[in-house]
């Protein structure tokens, strides 16, 4: 059966502001709507916060200081997750990780950048995550390696080859704080769109 509601995946490197711009998305979902053709509700499913909560944990890399997540696990739990509620969709899916995700649970992907190398060095090693409020404090290796991937744009690139289709992919900057709203904003302008535009092929209007 099809969505109601379209399936986002928010990515990016770690402290490019995924869970922030996922709060404020949902937030912006929850306001009183002007008719009933905008009330998309989303929901925020933080993949962090689930391997977590459920313990989904393979291994620690010590050199790296993360833990390593038993992927199996998580996308026979994620898959779950999902399909609840008959599958209506209006899932924000929030990690820094797309491309183990079956190409079917989304109907777009966001990768939000910060091309801005010294904004986002201050980020990873000053900044409070946004899920947890912990300082991020991220040094040797594992901030070499997260800067180095945000300049290179690696998870843009393992997006676009995981969803290649036209359109699929979007990348949004993020490396001002007004650029938060202005892409919650843009995302939940997306999410009305799509569902307008899938209210009509389901009812045969476009034929
Ligand atoms: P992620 O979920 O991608 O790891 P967070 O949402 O936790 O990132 O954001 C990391 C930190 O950076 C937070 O303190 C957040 O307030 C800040 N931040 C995120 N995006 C922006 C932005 N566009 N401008 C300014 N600060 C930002």
């Amino acid at each position: 059966m099809p969505r109601r509601y379209p399936n986002i995946i928010l990515t990016g490197t770690p402290g490019v502001g995924k869970t922030t711009t996922a709060q404020q998305l949902v937030e912006l979902s929850k306001a009183p709507e002007t008719s009933p053709a905008s009330h998309v509700p989303l929901k925020h499913l933080s993949i962090n916060k689930i391997a977590k909560e459920q313990n989904f944990y393979d291994s620690y890399d010590e050199e790296l200081e993360t833990n390593v997540v038993d992927e199996d696990k998580l996308l026979d739990h994620v898959e779950e997750l999902i399909a609840d509620g008959d599958g209506e969709g209006g899932w924000v899916i929030d990690w820094h990780v797309c491309d183990i995700f079956p190409e079917r649970w989304a109907d777009l992907v966001v990768v939000l950048r910060c091309e801005d190398t010294q904004v986002f060095y201050e980020r990873l090693t000053s900044d409070n995550k946004a899920e947890t409020g912990e300082k991020r404090g991220y040094e040797g290796k594992k901030l070499q390696e997260n800067i180095d991937a945000e300049i290179f744009g690696v998870i843009l690139d393992e997006a676009k080859e995981a969803w290649p289709n036209e359109g699929q992919v979007v990348e949004l900057p993020s490396v001002q704080a007004e650029q938060i709203e202005e892409n919650a904003e843009w995302i939940w302008a997306w999410c009305q769109q799509w569902v307008q535009d899938n209210a009509g092929r389901s009812n045969g209007v476009n034929g």
